[in-house]
């Protein structure tokens, strides 16, 4: 099997295609000192499935995640995909969708699918930074590869970097620890410089909506990823309904998976953010229930911050 004939099975379900030998991977992964582990066939190939930009409001009752959460999770929809290319193509695979040991964006830039743009994102072509990666190992021995072309560079443009709420971005780099996206997705409780740079309930799409490579880009709409109503979610089902009813009133969603109890803790940063004084009451029911100490030290920080600004809270 050849390289063109994989990349144009893969195009009836994938808006970008490139593929390489494993050892074009391995080699520059190992060269530039990344600890990965060997990969299990020698063929890789690196998929794209854009995604579209969608700006839903926040309100006083409902809020919103990133929009690459839209629609129905995409790991699922990802995998789905590779599957039903495989079953036609017949060998031995390994397909991965984020959670795994290597450098998706490394195998992306190798193979065309875009240039790293200084937000860190893979930017495409046509699709720009709202592309979502996938990696397919196979058991094939590839007589060329067929790696894309690629355009453009940020040239000097610094609109991600300036942009940045936390001060992640730099020139030539990235600091994943002060990423907002990073940390409202983790389990422990934030710092006041952490909560005051919040900006969705789940994510941050801010280095992507300033990006000029994102305009005039081409959107696909994919059936998958239409909108379902979930992706507002409501103050106050997270706090009144059971991890359970939560978990199945918004099904299917890409930011169920580090589970409520992060989503209640971004849902204080935004009620301390916008003084939203009528929550008073579930937060405080809320910190009754068995709640893990970083949600618990979170709500008290956030109740002392409305109580100083509400006389009516005293
Ligand atoms: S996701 Fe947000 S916090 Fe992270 S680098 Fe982009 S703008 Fe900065
Ligand atoms: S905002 Fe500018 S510097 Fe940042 S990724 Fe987009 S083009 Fe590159």
């Amino acid at each position: 099997m050849t390289a063109q004939e994989i990349r144009r099975l893969f195009e009836t379900e994938f808006d970008a295609v490139g593929v390489i030998r494993s050892s074009t991977y391995l080699n520059e992964a190992r060269r530039l000192g990344k600890q990965i582990p060997d990969p299990v066939y020698p063929t890789l190939v690196v998929l794209g499935l854009s995604y579209e930009r969608r700006l839903i409001k926040e309100t006083k009752t409902h809020l919103v995640p990133s929009f690459y959460t839209f629609g129905r999770d995409y790991h699922g929809v990802l995998k789905a995909r590779i599957d039903a290319v495989m079953a036609d193509i017949r060998v031995p695979y390994e397909a991965l969708v984020d959670n795994h040991p290597h450098d998706e964006r490394l195998a992306a830039v190798l193979s065309g699918i875009g240039t790293m743009g200084k937000n860190q994102l893979i930017i495409h072509d046509r699709y720009g930074s709202y592309i979502f990666l996938a990696l397919v190992w196979m058991d094939v021995i590839l007589d060329q590869e067929c790696i894309l072309d690629v355009i453009g560079d940020c040239g000097t443009c610094r609109r991600c970097i300036d942009a940045c709420p936390s001060d992640a971005l730099f020139e030539g780099g990235y600091d994943i620890n002060r990423c907002v996206s990073q940390y409202n997705q983790s389990k422990r409780a934030l710092t006041s410089g952490e909560m005051d740079a919040h900006t969705a309930l789940f994510g941050c799409d801010i280095c992507q909506i300033v990006c000029p490579r994102n305009i005039g880009i081409e959107s696909l709409k994919h059936p998958e990823f239409a909108l379902s109503g979930k992706e507002k979610i409501s103050i106050h089902d997270l706090f009144t309904l059971s991890n359970k009813a939560f978990a199945k009133r918004y099904e299917g969603m890409a930011y169920l998976w580090k589970g409520k109890t992060v989503l209640m803790r971004n849902a204080l940063l935004t009620i301390r953010k916008k003084h939203l004084f009528e929550y008073d009451a579930l937060i405080r029911a809320s910190m009754k229930e068995t709640m893990p100490d970083w949600y618990l030290k979170t709500a008290q920080y956030v109740l002392s911050d409305l109580k100083i600004d509400t006389p009516s809270l005293k």
